[in-house]
Order: structure tokens, then C-alpha cells, then sequence
């Protein structure tokens, strides 16, 4: 039999990612450590440069999390009770939770069964049906670039732009992951007026605990999104507006930066792991099983999907989590209850069926192992066992 060795295929590796830096994480550490300045700093303003280049923009603030990121974008741009905010129906909660505590409304949009990602039909069907006065509530529409591959930024752009609407990208599984838009390649956060970048250490760079980051080529919301992110403080003591404390931790600005220089290299290993996942699969030809699409990847872009998720489906998803467990192989439900079944949303008043492709995709992905430390046996054990599974 082949691959007797693999015993177990965890998620995510982060010790064989830290093992080769680990030298150079310590160092950066101990500089900030030895520095003693511990509140913002070169440190941050290093990476904020970094990865405003990375990004191609003009802007980068660092902030706390990606969750906080995303909150201060909606901050930055005034919304609050009255407004509405509208946003893909399947994502990780913080995309509509920071909607919900700005006490604006959430409004949902199903997903494209493809790419998982906002439909641009149903966006622009919601809009157009939306009556006038209600549409002039509508503050921000927040595309969610999920599991790495960005949404159809096109088609959003050309609804949003017909009615004003300004577009925050939900970039947090995305840094890097390209677009052709116009004939030019833009990165993701960059697309639209702001883009929210998280660090959650099991994003594709990930920190040593919680950071994000908001990109922007807009220099007035770039001033705005400076000074809520201290408090709305000008000067010091004297506050102009209302903010709060979202600044990034100086730590996780240094470690960051070390671990950014490698950012490429682990997209393409990423990027080279889940073609080899499509060839095993395709080679056996298993009728209820679906394979995540690039949909870009004939653009001849280098980092056309950055895979933070690996996400197949099949309709018999539970079953299968559970024998590829009894295996020792690690594969997450990313996410299992779309937003407007969440009991915390019941009082929007949607039902079970309103958006029937997030109710599809929530029963049906399943998330494998597809990390840059990955090895070619190891995925070679998962294809194994799923065959296994759906032959016996
Ligand atoms: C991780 C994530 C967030 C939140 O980022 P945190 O850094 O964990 O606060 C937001 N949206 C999406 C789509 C995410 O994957």
C-alpha cells in the first residue's frame, strides 16, 4: 500500500512554517522588545509601507484585527442607525457583525455557487428593486473575497458606481490575490475605495495573535481612518471626532514584516497544492464531489487564487468530515450557518430559503488541508481516503 508513513494531515502546520524563520521572528521580536517603544512606531510604519506597495495603493493603516479593520472602515465612512450596508450572505461572521454594532442595517445577497462569492446579479437585482428612497440608505456594499479567490469586482464596481455606492472589499483571506480589471492587474483591497486585510495566524500571513491592516488610495479616508484609529485624537487630548483604540501591535508589525517577504512564494506553494488536489481528483471521477474553480486562472496571472481555503463539496460533506477524522486528517466546515439563519440576525426578519446558494454551500464545503508545508504524499493520503470513503 502506498503511503504507509502519513499518520495524520493537520489543517494547518504553523510550527513547519516557523521552524525555517524562526531565527529571524526571534530577532525582530527582541528589537521591538529592547526598543521599548511599544505603541505603534517604525515597526508599524515599516509594514504599513510594505504592504501599501504589496497592495498598490497609496494607504495602509494598521489596526488590531481584521474584524477592527473592517469596523473602521465603516467608521471612516460616517455609517450608523439608518443606514444599510449590504454584503455577501456567507462569510465569517465579522463581515455583517461590525455592521450590526454601528447599529446599521445588514442586508444580505446570495452567493454565486461557483466562486462562493457575492453574486453581481442578485446585487444588482436587489438594487434595482430597491425603492429610491430606500436605496439612498444603502452606505457601502462589502464584497467578501472567500477562501483567497476575489469576488467579480467588474461586474460589483459597475453596479455600485451606477448608484454612488462606495465598495469596502472583506480582503481578509485575500492579501496578494490578483484581479484583472481594465487590462491591468490589481491586487486585492485595491479595487475598491478600502480593503481590509486580517493577520489571524491562520490567514495566508498571519501574525503571533491578532493584527489587520486597511488599505486605501482615497488620502481624505485615509486621514479619517489615522485619526479613529486613536481615538479621533488631532492633537493630543483634543478629539475631533469619535474613534477608538484599534492600533496594531508593534510586535506583530516586526514579525510580520519577516514573514511578508515570503508571502509569494507560499501563494504559489498554495497554488501548486490544490493542482495537485485537482489532478488526483479528476484521475478518479467522483460523480458527488465538486472541486473549487479558479475562475481566473486563465488570465495568466501569478496569483489568480490564493487557496487560504482548499474547499470541495459533496452532499454527503458530514459523513465525510467524520471518516476522514477516524483517519486522522483534519477538514473544517467554513461556514455551516449562513448570516440570515444566525439566530443574532432573526430579528431581520429573513426565513430558511430566502438564499438558497449560501443554504447549498453552507450543508455541502468542506475545507482540506492545503497549506504551502503540505508534502505531495500527504495530500496524496487525502485523496486516498475520500476515495476510499465515496467507493466503499
Ligand atoms: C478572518 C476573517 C475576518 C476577521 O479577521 P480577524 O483578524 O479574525 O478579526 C473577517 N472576514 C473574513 C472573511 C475572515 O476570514
Amino acid at each position: 500500500m502506498k503511503n504507509q508513513k502519513i499518520k495524520a494531515v493537520p489543517l494547518l502546520d504553523l510550527q513547519s512554517q516557523l521552524t525555517p524563520l524562526r531565527a529571524e521572528i526571534m530577532t525582530a521580536v527582541k528589537d521591538v522588545i529592547d526598543s521599548t517603544q511599544y505603541i505603534m512606531g517604525p515597526k508599524v510604519e515599516e509594514l504599513e509601507n510594505s504592504i501599501a506597495e504589496y497592495s498598490g495603493v497609496s494607504h495602509a493603516v494598521g489596526v488590531s484585527s481584521g474584524t477592527d479593520a473592517l469596523l473602521l472602515a465603516l467608521m471612516a465612512l460616517d455609517i450608523g442607525p439608518g443606514d444599510l450596508v449590504i454584503t455577501s450572505n456567507f462569510s465569517f461572521f465579522a463581515t455583517a457583525g461590525v455592521v450590526a454594532r454601528l447599529n446599521a442595517t445588514p442586508v444580505f445577497v446570495d452567493i454565486d455557487p461557483v466562486s462562493f462569492n457575492l453574486s453581481p446579479k442578485a446585487l444588482g437585482n436587489l438594487l434595482s428593486n430597491m425603492k429610491e428612497k430606500e436605496r439612498k440608505k444603502v452606505k457601502a456594499v462589502i464584497p467578501v473575497h472567500l477562501y483567497g479567490q476575489c469576488a467579480e469586482m467588474s461586474s460589483i464596481l459597475s453596479i455600485t458606481r451606477q448608484f454612488g455606492i462606495p465598495v469596502i472589499e472583506d480582503a481578509a483571506q485575500a492579501i496578494g490575490a490578483e484581479y484583472l480589471i481594465e487590462n491591468e492587474v490589481k491586487r486585492a483591497g485595491s479595487l475598491g475605495s478600502i480593503g481590509c486585510f486580517s493577520f489571524f495566524p491562520s490567514k495566508n500571513l498571519g501574525g503571533i495573535g491578532d493584527g489587520g491592516m486597511i488599505v486605501t488610495s482615497d488620502d481624505e479616508i485615509a486621514k479619517i481612518l489615522k485619526l479613529k484609529r486613536v481615538h479621533g485624537e488631532s492633537t493630543q487630548y483634543h478629539h475631533e471626532v469619535i474613534g477608538g483604540n484599534f492600533r496594531m501591535d508593534p510586535i506583530q508589525a516586526a514579525v510580520l514584516t519577516v514573514k511578508l517577504q515570503y508571502l509569494n512564494k507560499w501563494h504559489q506553494e498554495r497554488q501548486k497544492n490544490a493542482e495537485y488536489y485537482s489532478i488526483l481528483f479528476q484521475q478518479e471521477n467522483i460523480a458527488d464531489l465538486i472541486l473549487p474553480q479558479s475562475i481566473y486562472s486563465k488570465q495568466g496571472l501569478s496569483n489568480y487564487h490564493i487557496f487560504n481555503q482548499y474547499v470541495i463539496r459533496t452532499e454527503r460533506r458530514n459523513e465525510l468530515q467524520t471518516h476522514l477524522a477516524k483517519h486522522q486528517i483534519a477538514a473544517r466546515i467554513y461556514y455551516p450557518i449562513p448570516f440570515h439563519l444566525q439566530p443574532c440576525f432573526q430579528s431581520l426578519g429573513y426565513q430558511k430559503g430566502d438564499f438558497p446558494e449560501s443554504e447549498k454551500a453552507a450543508q455541502t464545503v468542506l475545507a482540506l488541508p492545503v497549506y504551502p508545508e503540505l508534502t505531495d504524499a500527504m495530500q496524496e493520503y487525502v485523496v486516498e481516503k475520500i476515495v476510499e470513503f465515496f467507493r466503499k
